[in-house]
Order: C-alpha cells, then sequence, then structure tokens
C-alpha cells in the first residue's frame, strides 16, 4: 500500500469528525479540536472541487452519558435528546460545515447490529471469562466510565477501558486502586464475567502492514503511541458488557448484555456519510454505499488524541475483519486537548466557554481564526482571552481594516468608477499562485495544520497591508496594474483564507461587482485581469462587560463578522 499524493488526488473524499457523547454541549475545546480541523479540510477539498461528505452523529451509548445524567439527577434518554441539541446547534453557530449529521435511530442500530452479526458469524469474537470490578451495593458491574482509577501503564488517574492521556487500553481487572466514578469512596469488588472479546493479537499482521504504511505520515504522538501498543502483547478487547446502557448485543452467548459503544464507531461512520450524502444529493444511501472499496473515496479522521487508540486499533481490525470489501482510513489526523486559561476545560467545575457564549461577544470569524491559529495539534495549548483580542486587534481585524479601507478608499475616488477592470503584471500572477501554493501545503496532507493555515493568512493579511499603505493617495486609474496586482494578490488572500474566514469571504463572493467565488482550482488565479471591489471590513466584536443593545459594535459582531467597508 502507498500512500497517494493528496495535492493531485482528486478522488471523492469522506471525512469524519468523532461522534460526539450526548452528555452536554459544545465547548471550544471540542472545536478546538477535531471539528474545526475537519471543517477546514472539508471546506478546503470542496474549493478544490472534489466531491466531499463530511459528516459525524451523536453516540448515546457511551457510559458517560449514564454517568452525567446520574450526576444531573435526570433521565439519559432526556440527557440524550437536549445535548444533541446543543451540540448541533454549537456545531452550526461556529459554522461547522457537516453535510449531514446522522440521528442515533433506528437505521444507525440496524447498521451497528449488522456489522457486528457478520463479525460474529465470521467467527471474529471469542468467548471470555474475565474479572470485573463490582459495586455490590447496587449489583452493578464497573467499567469504562463508570470506573476510576490509575492507569497501569502512566499511574495518571484514568477511566475503565483507555487512559487518555498515555492512550493505552486497561480492561477487565487492570485498572489500579479501582473506584466508583461518581463517588471515590465507593471502592468495588470483582466478580467474573462471561463477555465476548476481540482477540486483537489475531490481527497483528494486518494492522502492522497497514501502521508501517500510514504511520510515517501521521502526527508524532499517535505515531509513538501505535509504536508502543505494537510492541506489547495485543489486548483482547470488549465487544459486550454487562451493562443496563448501551446497545443490546445480538448474541446468544452473551444474554442481557450491550455492545462495547466505542466500537460502534465505525458502522456508525458508514451510517452517517450515507446520511449526509443522502441530506445533500436527494435519496437515502445504503448505509456504507460510500465505503465500498468500488467507490474508490478517500477517508480521513480527525479525532482527538485521548481516544485514538480505538481507531488505530480494534476500529481497524474488525473493519478488516470484514474482508477487503471497505475502503480504510488513509489519513488519522490526531489533536491533544486544549485548555481554557491553562486549564483543562471542566463543565462539572464550570471552567468552561461554550461556542454560543464566545459568539455573543466575537465575531464568528475572529473566533475561528484564534482558534485555528492555537489548535492543539501536536502539545496541549490554551484558550486565553487575553490572547484572542490581541490576535484579534494586531493581527487580523486592525492590518485587515487598513487594507481593507485603503482599497475601498482607492475605487471610491476612482474617476472611471469601481466597473473597470485593472491590468496584472506576470509577476503578481506569480506571487498569487505562490501563495496558494504555500496554503495548499498546509491544509492538504500530511503536512495538514490549522496553525500554519491561520498564521499564513496574518502573514499575508499583515505583507498587503504594507502594500496597500505604500499606495495610499494614488490614483488607481493612473497605478491601475499596481492596484490591479494588489486587488490579484488580496483575491488569493481571500481564496486561501476562505476555509476559515467563512463570514468574511462569503461577504466578498456576496458582491457582485467583486467577481470572487473562492475557487482554488488550478490556475483560478493566472488573469491579465483583476476586477476591483470595495472589501468589507471587519469587527473584533464587543466585551461581555459592554452593554450589547443598540450599539453599532454590537450590531457587527450579532451580524457574523463583516460591515460594509463604504
Ligand atoms: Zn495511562
Amino acid at each position: 500500500m502507498t500512500p497517494p499524493r493528496p495535492a493531485t488526488d482528486d478522488r471523492a473524499v469522506l471525512v469524519l469528525g468523532p461522534n460526539p457523547t450526548p452528555n452536554g454541549g459544545m465547548h471550544l475545546g471540542h472545536i478546538a479540536g477535531p471539528y474545526l480541523a475537519g471543517d477546514v479540510y472539508a471546506r478546503y477539498q470542496r474549493a478544490r472541487g472534489r466531491d466531499v461528505v463530511f459528516s459525524t452523529g451523536t453516540d448515546d451509548s457511551q457510559t458517560f452519558v449514564t454517568t452525567t445524567a446520574r450526576r444531573r439527577g435526570i433521565d439519559p434518554e432526556e440527557l440524550c435528546r437536549a445535548s444533541t441539541a446543543e451540540i448541533q446547534e454549537a456545531l452550526s453557530a461556529i459554522g461547522i460545515s457537516v453535510d449531514g449529521f446522522g440521528p442515533f435511530d433506528e437505521t444507525y442500530q440496524a447498521t451497528v447490529l449488522d456489522y457486528f452479526r457478520r463479525l460474529h458469524a465470521a467467527g471474529t469474537f471469542r468467548r471470555k471469562t474475565v474479572r470485573l470490578p463490582y459495586l455490590e451495593r447496587t449489583g452493578e458491574f464497573l467499567v469504562e466510565g463508570l470506573v476510576e482509577g490509575d492507569c497501569p501503564v502512566c499511574l495518571t488517574v484514568c477511566r475503565g477501558g483507555l487512559c487518555e492521556t498515555c492512550n493505552h487500553p486497561n480492561n477487565f481487572d487492570q485498572l489500579i486502586d479501582p473506584h466508583y466514578t461518581l463517588d471515590p469512596a465507593q471502592k468495588p469488588g470483582y466478580r467474573e464475567a462471561n463477555i465476548l472479546v476481540l482477540p486483537l493479537e489475531e490481527h497483528r499482521d494486518r494492522l502492522t502492514a497497514y501502521h508501517e504504511a500510514w504511520m510515517p505520515y501521521w502526527r508524532p504522538h499517535l505515531a509513538q503511541m501505535i509504536r508502543e501498543v505494537l510492541d506489547r502483547p495485543l489486548p483482547d478487547v470488549p465487544i459486550t458488557y454487562p451493562l443496563d446502557w448501551g446497545m443490546p448485543a445480538p448474541f446468544p452467548e452473551t444474554p442481557g448484555q450491550v455492545l462495547n459503544a466505542w466500537l460502534e464507531l465505525i458502522p456508525a461512520g458508514m451510517y452517517t456519510t450515507s446520511y449526509a450524502a443522502g441530506q445533500r444529493t436527494g435519496p437515502q444511501l445504503p448505509p456504507a454505499a460510500l465505503w465500498r472499496v468500488e467507490e474508490n473515496r478517500r477517508m480521513v479522521h480527525f479525532l482527538g488524541f485521548d481516544n485514538a487508540f480505538f481507531f488505530c486499533f480494534p476500529h481497524l481490525a474488525m473493519l478488516m475483519a470484514h474482508g477487503d470489501g471497505y475502503i480504510r482510513p488513509e489519513w488519522i489526523i490526531n489533536n491533544e486537548f486544549y485548555e481554557l486559561e491553562s486549564e483543562k476545560f471542566s463543565t462539572s467545575k464550570g471552567n468552561v466557554v461554550t461556542c454560543q457564549e464566545i459568539l455573543r461577544e466575537v465575531p464568528r470569524d475572529v473566533v475561528r481564526l484564534y482558534l485555528a491559529l492555537t489548535a492543539p495539534e501536536h502539545q496541549r495549548t490554551t484558550f486565553s482571552r487575553a490572547g484572542l483580542s490581541k490576535v484579534a486587534q494586531d493581527r487580523l481585524v486592525g492590518p485587515w481594516n487598513r487594507l481593507a479601507g485603503a482599497l475601498g478608499k482607492a475605487v471610491a475616488n476612482a474617476a472611471s468608477g469601481a466597473a473597470a477592470w485593472l491590468p496584472v503584471s506576470t509577476a503578481a500572477r506569480g506571487r498569487a499562485a505562490t501563495m496558494l501554493d504555500r496554503f495548499g501545503v498546509f491544509y492538504e496532507m500530511p503536512s495538514y495544520s490549522l496553525n500554519r493555515a491561520a498564521d499564513t493568512i496574518l502573514v499575508h493579511i499583515d505583507r498587503l497591508a504594507n502594500r496597500a499603505a505604500a499606495l495610499d493617495g494614488l490614483d488607481i486609474d493612473v497605478e491601475s496594474e499596481a492596484f490591479g496586482d494588489l486587488f490579484l494578490e488580496v483575491k488569493a488572500l481571500l481564496a486561501g483564507a476562505a476555509p476559515i474566514l467563512i463570514d468574511l469571504t462569503a461577504a466578498v463572493a456576496a458582491d457582485p461587482g467583486s467577481e470572487f467565488d473562492g475557487d482554488l482550482t488550478a490556475g483560478a488565479f493566472d488573469t491579465p485581469a483583476v476586477k476591483p471591489f470595495t472589501p468589507p471590513l471587519l469587527s473584533t466584536g464587543v466585551p461581555a462587560t459592554q452593554p450589547a443593545a443598540g450599539t453599532s459594535g454590537a450590531a457587527a459582531a450579532a451580524g457574523g463578522a463583516v460591515a460594509p467597508g463604504r
């Protein structure tokens, strides 16, 4: 298997964000992780003229739903309903361009059950007697989100199943000094249970071959985890658990048990991609239709490091165990944790900023740019109010408004009016092509980087603002080529910025005089003349402490991002 060259790979693309657990809304830490990364990637691929299906959906079966519902004293089904609505509202508010958000409905469940049944029939699972933490007082097995203890590999406090710090699995009775997650005083004993497991060791050769081919192209921390896991005996991963929350397991050997919620995510992805494609193009496709090998799509998963083990091992092993009928992920792009003012985001401790909260104060493009610039691609990074304000004023809104203001003034003062096309030099066409090539490096695999794409936008805003300042006071009709060159590069900048600054570039595209559509296909900026236009201005928004109603700044903020520059 040879990794293809994505820059010239025009195959259709499947982009999958991780399925959020509906045990609360979405905060900026979630967005700065896989969702913004997936969105920007999907937008870039669309601008390159490629067929893209970008989907996600909730994973209602997780035990984290149970623990949150108990903590809040509410019904888990009601928690799922309310949280799913909040999650969809947050994704929409911040502009995550999923083509469809697959509902946790009968088709979802039928797809998952069919996927597991076929593996069961093929003999992929083994029956195993295991020792599980068990709370005598409640008669409940404590696994997954219900149990907390010390990780046997790194000694950090973690939940059952997987350590989110080192990403090594812990199964059955491996957690050190376990306790009930909602009450550390409740220490479980152990009780035997007969469950089904996936013996990963039986899939070692195929997993190793796959990872040897792809791992060199992935982020170093992910590659480190994969090497560490491959260097140990591969674990037996629980397929079923004796729990009362989750999808009932359809196997005769395990009556009353449920499926391990983590392992639903691949069939869930098969379902959500078909659902999303149906939302976009009309009739609903059969589940997994877009995952067939003959579809030959490029599949890209964006996910947090904290659950990457599942994607890199049991998910792949189960997909491979289905035979060669399905495509496999070509790129698995992980992120690390994003913090809030250098502390962990925590809904229960009140250290949280939701999407909806920040968007009431700060225009969407400013938030997206800052999140992209500081996204935790390789290590923990932090959201900071002071940092957001500084970047917004000094690097984005300030320089952009100087640039837009200067161009708007030149257009307004033109004797010929704004309609005349301006000539463009060969050198400027070369610079526009160089800009787009560079954006392409950061929007495409294997060098995909929100940080560098966002920084590139800011670098060019500053560079072009300085160029505009040098032309200040000159007549656009006399210095037509100098202005033509500048307008061409501004349009190249906007095209490169479009996956991140979605409202600014939509406002320019909505101006029929701009002749701008964000097209990033080859040759889009190889043009001898360019149409001048009046670029919109940006707003930094209003601090939460100021009265929001009735001020022009608030109007600009509430409107999303941009105001007419005239
Ligand atoms: Zn650990």
